[in-house]
């Protein structure tokens, strides 16, 4: 299935201000910083409940890759905002429910993940053009399925009638070591203490940008993953889903 961005336009979601506020679906906002687990988590706790996994950095990303590929300057709003016009991004979901991203028609799940392209995701992203730009996109697709979405202000401000909403953290510590043996495992060589510098740095961006700064709802349920693997974890979300939707 394809998710367009004016989905919510064309009356996927209600005008009606109380149908907004309450979800036909079930909606699962999962929050957090860089490195907390959220993506790996978030979609195995879609897979056992049969929900579809949204990661919405995927579409920070996809636009990043847009303009860094044009050649133009991500941080620059100049560069940035008229780039948006000619940008179509749907989601669609194979078989095995990994989410494929289209920009302009064209596959890009791989393109996003390169390192360059994290960097042009994080500029973009504090451009307020560009998270208006993915607002109802995102709102449709939790609209139309149960979905677990990952990101930073999803129970914040793009789902904030959703029924359960996660704040998934862990130390800064933890998270840098887990990222540096996820790098030396792919072969690459870094230090340590260059990871967690970055980490903290990256923490400090999220949470302080004007626009859209990365901070728990307050209805959230904090999960802090220091001490939980990642089957942990997904028992302990899947046992908040659980209770709170007497599924
Ligand atoms: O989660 P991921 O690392 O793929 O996100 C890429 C970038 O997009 C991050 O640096 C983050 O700042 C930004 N982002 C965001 N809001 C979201 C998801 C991601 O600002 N909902």
């Amino acid at each position: 299935s394809l998710y367009f961005p004016d989905a919510a336009a064309i009356g996927i979601i209600g005008d009606d201000k109380k149908e907004r506020n309450r979800p036909m679906t079930i909606n699962v906002a999962i929050d957090g910083p860089a490195g907390a687990g959220k993506s790996t988590i978030a979609k195995e706790c879609a897979k056992r409940l049969g929900f579809i996994y949204t990661d919405t950095g995927a579409l920070y990303r996809a636009i990043g890759l847009y303009v860094h590929s044009l050649g133009k300057d991500c941080s620059d709003v100049n560069d940035v905002i008229p780039c948006l016009k000619f940008i179509d991004l749907r989601l669609s979901y194979n078989d095995d429910g990994e989410q494929i991203v289209l920009l302009n028609l064209k596959d890009v799940s791989k393109d996003i993940r390169k390192p360059e392209i994290s960097i042009a995701a994080s500029q973009v992203s504090a451009i307020p053009q560009v998270r208006d730009f993915l607002l109802e996109l995102q709102r449709s697709i939790a609209a139309k399925d149960n979905v677990i979405m990952d990101g930073r202000d999803i129970g914040t401000v793009i789902l904030p009638n959703a029924q359960i909403k996660i704040f998934l953290t862990a130390s800064p510590e933890m998270r840098a070591k887990r990222r540096y043996d996820e790098l030396i495992a792919k072969g690459q060589q870094v230090e340590y203490d260059d990871v967690l510098n970055d980490i903290i740095k990256r923490d400090e961006h999220d949470s302080n940008r004007s626009v859209a700064p990365l901070r728990p709802a307050e209805d959230s349920i904090t999960v802090d993953t220091t001490e939980l693997n990642i089957e942990q974890a997904v028992d302990k979300i899947i046992s908040i889903i659980e209770s709170r939707c007497n599924l």
